[in-house]
């Protein structure tokens, strides 16, 4: 059976899990900061503007709390993870959702107002193109797209604050739970390293706990070491099935520099249970990620 998706976990990761394991240390240390350096270099960024956390939801929680988006407006896509609604019900934000483009996965292009919070996920590897407009605030969501890349750039950098996830079946995964927060801003990054550990303080302040284990952080190491070669491996998925002439969802922006990752294939089909069927059969499992309960709106249209 060819699984609709899987971890790809091997020897490294085991070893790494292993010997995190064996360190006696199991709670945050070592790997974790070096997961965030890892991380860092990559983005081309200080050390000093990402934070590991425990998932992704919770990062977009963070990433709200950080910018005090409680009563405030947040902007997303009717079409996306229920986490991004989620996460920002718990915040108290007011949430207004906005449409998707024609056939694509991503948010339209959207007009907000002074103040108001977007938060922006690169749905299935498809980097949106964004407009960083005056007095708006941007939360990416990159939990689907780690490994795209917009004019030779990882995506991320444009946003006020962006969100990773390190969950079983994203790109990379730390040991099935995990996220990362990075932004430019290194007092929003100072604000929520201080608030997601609460142990060992001398003032009273409220804080929670959202920290990423080192064991989570020896396995995400490993995993992000071999993320060309993922990114890779579903490159050459996708050309396959391309080849054979079946109608993929491939966006191509004008913007020639954007390069999607593969992290999930679409197919447009007028029968989609048909095809699920007929695919099954076959030993190959596909999901029909357009059915109604996938959508963050009560409005069934
Ligand atoms: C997976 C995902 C999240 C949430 O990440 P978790 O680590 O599962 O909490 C948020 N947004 C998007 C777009 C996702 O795909």
């Amino acid at each position: 059976m060819i699984f609709h998706n899987r971890p790809t976990v091997g020897k490294k990761e085991i070893d790494a899990v292993k010997k995190a394991i064996s360190s006696g240390y199991l709670s945050q240390g070592k790997e974790v900061s070096k997961f965030e350096r890892n991380f860092a270099n990559y983005m081309g960024i200080d050390e000093k503007n990402v934070v590991a956390v425990s998932n992704g939801t919770s990062a977009l929680y963070l990433a709200l709390w950080a910018l005090g988006a409680k009563n405030k407006k947040t902007i997303y896509p009717t079409y996306s993870c229920s986490s991004i609604r989620n996460a920002s019900a718990l915040i108290g934000a007011k949430e207004k959702l906005c449409d998707v483009e024609m056939n694509s996965p991503n948010m339209s292009p959207l007009n907000g107002k002074e103040g108001d919070i977007i938060i922006a996920p690169h749905m299935y590897g498809f980097p949106i193109n964004l407009l960083k407009k005056k007095g708006i605030i941007i939360i990416e969501d990159v939990c689907q797209s780690l490994g795209s890349t917009t004019k030779g750039k990882p995506l991320g950098l444009l946003g006020d604050l962006s969100i990773f996830s390190f969950y079983a079946t994203k790109m990379i995964t730390s040991c099935g739970q995990g996220g990362m927060i990075i932004s430019k801003d290194k007092y929003l990054i100072k604000e929520i390293v201080d608030y997601v550990n609460f142990d060992n303080r001398r003032d009273k302040k409220k804080r929670f706990n959202f920290q990423m284990s080192d064991v989570q952080a020896a396995m995400g190491r490993v995993q992000f070491s071999r993320l060309n070669e993922f990114i890779e491996k579903r490159d050459k998925i996708f050309r396959y099935y391309k080849n054979l002439g079946l109608p993929l969802i491939d966006i191509k922006y004008k913007n020639k520099n954007t390069s999607p990752v593969r992290y999930r294939i679409i197919l447009m089909c007028k029968n989609p249970e048909l095809i699920k069927r007929k695919l099954f059969l076959k030993n190959i499992a596909v999901i029909n990620p357009l059915e109604t309960q996938e959508l963050l709106s009560e409005n069934k249209k």
